[in-house]
């Protein structure tokens, strides 16, 4: 069995019928959790569509290629903050020419990145069909999409069949110390991508011990906490953001301990979360933020 049958039947069902009736709609959303492969399946499905079988044959004049002409992915660049019009431009530039094959595909990962002229632009090529373009959508923050173009694509939900399992498989060799291994298991219930994102046991140590720093009542922890933040955090707001997936987990899995204190913790997180992704604030200033 295909890996994404096993993943997303579901899914997998219902792009395979798309693929044998050679008739794809004209945009798509993939929604759903961080890290399980969302993107993965839009460029499955495209090669598949493209190959006339699904999963691909891997042999005929479509499959040859390692990265298809008539596929475009379209994502943040390094170094960039938002899914910029300029890249949204050059996908319709690429729809305008005629496919290599007989069909083009444009995936936009972490579509809920696009700034407003770019979901402007993406509205006017949605509207404006060529008849052998599909748009694939791809994100994790569907509150993200504005309701125009969400009105206009069809939405596909992905979830793991067995998620007990896909995280079993994920995290094995990776941490040796159970205690982690139960928390993380939590965590990346909420946020499958924490197991890609989190790199050694000893990372996710370092958060772990951040969090406890925050926490703390005693004004020492406290600067211990801001030490973490300027050594470990600094400018990352990747790592700044595995830093508050983690601390919502801990707060929800300690509800009873903290009472009214964690309400004042969610807001803080909550504020946390806007500074840092929707005003992109220095992550260093952001996390500090929560122990004031
Ligand atoms: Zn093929």
């Amino acid at each position: 069995m295909n890996f994404f049958e096993k993943l997303f039947p579901e899914n997998f069902r219902f792009f395979s019928e798309v693929v044998r009736n050679s008739s794809s709609s004209r945009a798509y959303i993939f929604w759903g959790p961080d890290g399980i492969g969302k993107l993965s399946f839009a460029k499955f499905f495209a090669r598949s569509f493209l190959c006339g079988t699904m999963p691909p044959c891997g042999f005929c004049s479509q499959c040859v290629f390692e990265e298809h002409p008539d596929i475009l992915v379209v994502s943040r660049k390094e170094g960039d903050e938002r899914l910029k019009a300029e890249y949204i431009r050059e996908a319709i530039r690429f729809a305008r020419f005629q496919p290599y094959s007989f069909f083009k595909f444009i995936i936009f990962s972490e579509a809920h990145l696009m700034t407003q002229q770019s979901f402007s632009a993406l509205l006017k090529a949605i509207e404006e069909p060529k008849q052998y373009v599909t748009y694939i959508l791809v994100t994790s923050k569907i509150d993200f999409i504005p309701p125009t173009i969400l009105s206009r694509c069809i939405r596909v939900r992905f979830f793991p069949k067995d998620f007990n399992t896909f995280v079993m498989e994920k995290l094995k060799g990776k941490f040796q110390n159970e205690n982690f291994v139960s928390l993380v298991q939590k965590i990346a219930f909420a946020n499958p991508s924490i197991i890609d994102m989190i790199d050694s046991e000893e990372e996710f140590s370092k958060i772990w011990e951040m969090i406890e720093s925050a926490v703390a009542e005693k004004p020492e922890f406290k600067s211990n906490f801001v030490n973490l933040v300027e050594y470990y955090i600094d400018q990352d707001r990747e790592k700044a953001r595995k830093f508050l997936d983690v601390f919502e987990v801990f707060l929800l899995s300690n509800a009873e301990k903290f009472k009214s204190s964690s309400i004042i913790f969610w807001e803080k997180l909550k504020k946390a979360r806007i500074m840092l992704d929707t005003y992109f604030m220095n992550p260093k200033f952001v996390l500090a933020s929560i122990i004031f």
